[in-house]
């Protein structure tokens, strides 16, 4: 026994203590210097390098060339697959033996055909276990391959993580030998670093940093690091600082291994296939070696991915979540952005999710779990309740800039009144070592302390995979109940939670969305994604309704289910929070891109496909299939295609359509056939009566004035918006001295996110592009519609070209817009200044809207000088308003008067051409009388993003109009028309309902089909068992809540024949 120490100076014994397990100092005498012992290198090493992801099978024919350790491969996104033939020396039997392999890159270890270990520098996986005893007669010659991909856990980022990717990087393996390693030493390890972890952290004025302190050095005073036998004593002395327990009031820690991978970031989808399967496959092998360890995996795309491509690691996953080891989270296809998907989408997300974990893993998840998604809508917790969740997990709101969150632990009450319990990890992080600084800070930071005694503690590399290795677990093991800390257990996310709620009594409440005051770029960056996603979700809810009709109607038709399933999750796949959002790197921009155009060429097939058979049977001269699918009954101009590819002006339906098919007292959706040839319908299409009949435009002074009776448009000879007036009222929506459709143009410079952050000091750049008189020029010359263009220089570099349209009958003046843009750090919006006044401005989000103040009054209030919308946003004082919607933004924002839309960005990284080039898009101004509900604000949002289709009727097209579905009241949407889920259901219809203006509201449905039964059912289409709704005359009566949202399964009639 050493002699007791005479010193007590603080800063020498924990210095002293640092240097023994330092791995930088004195490692020729110190313990880390022994953690590895003899060595020896691997037999023979051979690899060969390829710019493709082969397979194993694939891999292993190929031809391998000698290869030595030093050697470098590349460049960026190639893979170079070793193959590494070793012998274990005879001399070692006994001792755990260790593969070293420290290369650049992420490595996968494969043994007998199956992937076995990750190896990663950055993630500090570097050895993998041979055997963790060798034995006598013990085979000692193995071949082993590696399969590394040429880049880093985060990518290849040039010079900085979110920098363009160097597409020249080299890669180096720089050790690949055979170790025998001390288990025994790395535990000394292990307890030192936490002793010297709590002395520190507990500091100076707490008597248990000292014993911490001085149990370390003692164990340093005991342990020859020379002589493994002095080990045991030293074990001893931590064994009993460690047992010595806290009291029952300790908060209690649950630490969930986890692996957060970015589904495409700084790297390609593909790349996201073999992360999984690295960082899954070392969580697995933890699993095996920890019973008590559980690990946490989101995203269904993922597992999917690893099913497809991993069959054999599949399967061995789907074991260790039977053990409870594996445990699927989240529920969703993956963890989408929070703020851009439409409220279906997300429906969706969970739907695709749900079913995929109940499919392979035999049961649906219970937690949401987003923990790095920029922001929630407060639609979320309702469409949780829906998808059988009432519990969420994320920690990014720790991110925000401005305010700190009041809560880690609370209800979170969404805009309909659904609660669901959050937990924010008080640590602020998702990626955990398990150092007791950590621990510390979870219960510190807690800031419902007294209220909430349970934290969530996830472990693990993130972001680019990785996940937790055996040391973090050591680590988490020894400190699972040791006076002076929180207890620690290894946990699931199912404990966590039914541990807050068991004790939820004293808990606070926040009501409406989650902010996130940090990324607001992410609404306006990739603008051609945003667009891509918007059409992407409109073109599938036509699909879905068509052949829902189709189906309904038709005994030949087959509803494309499984093509359908194909494209919306290629769809959700593009909403994960680093795609939609448009801050991944260019190749995943250029994916997604593709993604969309898939989904477009194939959805167009199927409407052709559902339109075919709608047409089918009917009499009726061949032409155009005139398809509403929006549940209202609708009146528009629209192009409709003349042979030789031209297009004419029609109006549709034309009044007398309306009359003789009662189009107008009843909707939808409407299927209106062109009764002819498509010149049929220009033929009927005639102006209105008198009042709405105009509009030539005129031109005076430059100036150019459109007027269709409902409002009257006045342009100044720049294109900039002069006057709106609402004719009928003489009301004038424009601000006095002010003018609207001015193009303003920011510095754009963040702090650091490029591709994500706009900063509040941005508005202070804010400089207005002035045009030249002279450049507006009527456009289409008045019938139907009129319009007026012009062309305004942004830049020396960039420029746009505007048609502004004014329809017969409709309510609002579009803006097609079509913009070259080439620019650095700058950012483009449009101004509308109002004459209205109010501190609240209305934002459409998924399945409603929310109200965000205009002022800047609180740090709260100014944290949101950006915001996102969907369709539209508005702002109205009592009697009047002014709305302003698009169809395909998402940035927006409302000022004093001042409504604001985000047109583009163009930051640089991660993607040095994001936003570079050629841009189309619309948005329109309503001004309108009355609150923007009973104006219909909302409908023409819909209007503006779903235009009637004109389809090619390839057979006769039906010769009277019909209508699906009506609804009696205009505060009810009805959102989606699908074919339900279950393959045991394939005879009946989903249709989600949602209740739009924010009243309580009864409602009659309408059906024109033949449905013999209709029931209530949840989002993932489970029926209600008390939701029979009586079917009366071919109707229903629903009842909502404000935003409520409902599906109803409707089993059709079996079709006659
Ligand atoms: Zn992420």
């Amino acid at each position: 026994m050493a002699a007791a120490p005479a010193l007590k100076h603080w800063r020498t014994t924990l210095e002293r203590v640092e240097k023994f397990v330092s791995p930088v100092y004195f490692t020729d005498c110190n313990l880390r210097g022994r953690l590895f012992g003899a060595t020896c290198p691997v037999a023979a090493l051979s690899s060969f390098l390829t710019p493709d992801r082969p397979t194993y099978e694939e891999a292993v024919q190929r031809d391998f060339r000698p290869a030595q350790v030093g050697c470098s491969f590349g460049p960026t996104w190639w893979t170079c697959w070793f193959r590494v033939e070793l012998t274990i020396p005879e001399a070692w039997v006994g001792q755990e033996v260790h593969l070293c392999w420290e290369s650049d890159g992420e490595g996968l270890v494969w043994r007998d055909g199956e992937p076995v270990q990750g190896l990663t520098k950055e993630g500090e996986k570097t050895s993998y276990v041979l055997t963790d005893r060798l034995g006598e007669r013990d085979p000692r010659s193995l071949t082993l391959y590696v399969e590394v991909a040429c880049n880093g856990l985060l990518g290849a980022g040039k010079g900085s993580i979110i920098a363009a990717p160097d597409p020249e990087k080299m890669f180096q393996l720089s050790r690949a030998e055979l170790a025998v390693f001390h288990r025994d030493v790395h535990m000394l390890l292990v307890d030192l670093e936490l002793l010297l972890g709590i002395a520190k952290g507990l500091g100076k004025d707490n008597q248990r940093s000292f014993q911490a302190l001085y149990t370390a050095n003692q164990m340093v005073n005991v342990c020859d690091p020379a002589q493994p036998e002095t080990f045991p004593v030293a074990q001893a002395l931590a064994s009993r600082f460690f047992g010595q327990h806290g009291g029952e009031s300790q908060h209690t820690i649950h630490a969930t291994g986890h692996c957060h991978i970015d589904t495409a970031w700084l790297w390609p989808f593909k790349e996201t296939v073999r992360k999984c399967a690295r960082s899954w496959v070392t969580a697995l092998q933890l699993m095996e070696r920890n019973p008590e360890f559980i690990f946490a995996c989101s995203q269904a795309q993922q597992l999917e991915w690893v099913k497809s491509r991993y069959p054999g690691l599949h399967s061995r996953l789907q074991e260790f979540a039977c053990r409870g080891q594996f445990v699927p989270v989240g529920g969703t296809w993956v963890e989408m952005d929070g703020n851009l998907p439409s409220g279906e989408a997300m429906v969706r997300q969970f739907l695709q999710g749900q079913n995929f974990f109940l499919q392979e893993f035999g049961k649906m998840c219970s937690e949401f779990w987003l923990p790095d998604t920029f922001g929630y809508s407060a639609q979320l917790p309702q469409i949780m309740h829906g998808c059988g969740i009432r519990r969420f997990l994320t920690q990014k709101l720790s991110w925000n800039l401005v305010n700190s969150f009041p809560h880690h632990t609370f209800f979170w009450e969404g805009l309909d009144g659904s609660r669901v319990l959050v937990h924010f990890p008080p640590g602020d992080s998702y990626v955990m070592q398990g150092s007791v600084e950590e621990v510390l800070k979870t219960v510190a930071n807690n800031r419902d302390k007294g209220r909430a005694n349970h934290s969530a503690f996830l472990f693990g590399f993130g972001d680019g995979g990785g996940g937790p290795t055996q040391t973090m677990l050591d680590r988490l093991k020894r400190l699972s109940n040791t006076d002076g800390l929180p207890r620690v257990q290894l946990s699931s996310p199912r404990q966590l939670f039914s541990a807050l709620e068991s004790d939820s009594g004293q808990l606070c409440t926040w009501v409406g969305e989650l902010f996130l005051e940090l990324h607001n770029g992410t609404y306006t960056t990739h603008a051609q994604i945003k667009k891509g996603n918007r059409e992407c979700e409109r073109i599938l809810h036509d699909v879905e309704l068509l052949s829902s009709l189709a189906l309904a109607r038709s005994t030949q038709f087959l509803y494309p289910a499984a093509q359908l399933q194909h494209l919306w999750r290629l769809l959700l796949l593009n909403q994960f929070h680093d795609v939609v959002t448009g801050s991944c790197i260019q190749m995943v921009a250029e994916e997604a891109m593709c993604h969309y155009e898939d989904i477009r060429s194939h959805g167009n097939t199927l409407l052709s496909a559902a339109a075919a058979a709608l047409c089918a049977g009917e009499p009726g001269p061949e032409g155009l299939l005139i398809v509403n699918t929006l549940p209202w009954k609708r009146t528009e101009v629209m192009a409709l295609p003349k042979p030789g590819g031209a297009h004419s002006l029609g109006l549709t339906p034309s009044p007398g359509d309306s009359a003789q098919h009662g189009l107008c007292s009843c909707s939808s959706p409407h299927l209106a056939a062109a009764p002819a040839a498509p010149a049929a319908c220009v033929r009927s299409a005639r102006a209105p009566t008198d009042s709405a009949s105009r509009p030539p435009p005129t031109k005076t002074d430059g100036s150019v004035t459109l007027d269709n009776g409902i409002i009257r448009v006045k342009l100044d000879p720049t294109g900039r918006l002069t006057s709106l007036v609402l004719v009928a009222s003489g009301r004038e929506a424009i601000a006095e001295g002010a003018v609207g459709n001015q193009f303003v143009l920011f510095d754009d410079v963040p702090l650091y996110w490029d591709a994500w952050d706009v900063m509040d000091y941005h508005l202070e750049t804010r400089k207005p592009v002035l045009g030249q008189a002279g450049t507006l020029a009527v456009g289409t010359e008045g019938g139907l519609r009129g319009s007026a263009w012009f062309l305004l220089q942004i830049s020396p570099n960039s420029r746009l070209s505007q048609e502004v349209v004014l329809d017969v009958g409709c309510p609002y003046v579009r803006f097609h817009t079509e913009v070259h843009w080439h620019e650095a750090h700058k950012f483009l919006k449009v101004e509308f200044p109002a004459r209205v006044r109010s501190s609240q401005a209305t934002y459409e989000i998924q399945f409603g809207h929310l109200q965000r103040p205009t002022h800047y009054n609180t740090s709260w209030d100014w944290a949101r000088f950006e915001v996102w919308a969907h369709r539209w946003m508005d702002l109205s004082e009592h009697g009047f308003g002014l709305a302003l919607l698009n169809d395909c933004k998402y940035g927006a924002s409302v000022r004093g008067s001042i409504l604001s839309l985000s047109l583009l960005r163009a930051p640089k990284a991660p993607d040095f051409t994001a936003d570079m080039g050629r841009h189309e898009f619309t948005y329109a101004l309503m001004p309108h009388k009355g609150s923007f509900q009973d104006a219909g604000v909302i409908q023409a949002a819909y209007s503006l993003n779903f235009p009637l289709l004109a389809l090619p009727a390839p057979s006769p097209a039906p010769a009277t109009s019909w209508s699906a579905f009506s609804l009696s009241s205009p505060a009810v949407v009805l959102e989606t028309v699908k074919q339900a889920e279950s393959s045991s259901q394939r005879r009946s219809l989903v249709l989600r309902l949602y209740e739009a203006h924010g009243s309580h509201v009864d409602c009659w449905l309408h059906l024109s089909l033949p449905v013999q039964e209709a029931i209530l059912c949840d989002l993932l289409e489970r029926p209600d068992p008390a939701g029979h709704l009586p079917l009366r005359d071919s109707r229903l009566k629903l009842t909502f809540s404000p935003f409520q949202v409902l599906s109803l399964l409707l089993v059709l009639q079996s079709p006659p024949h």
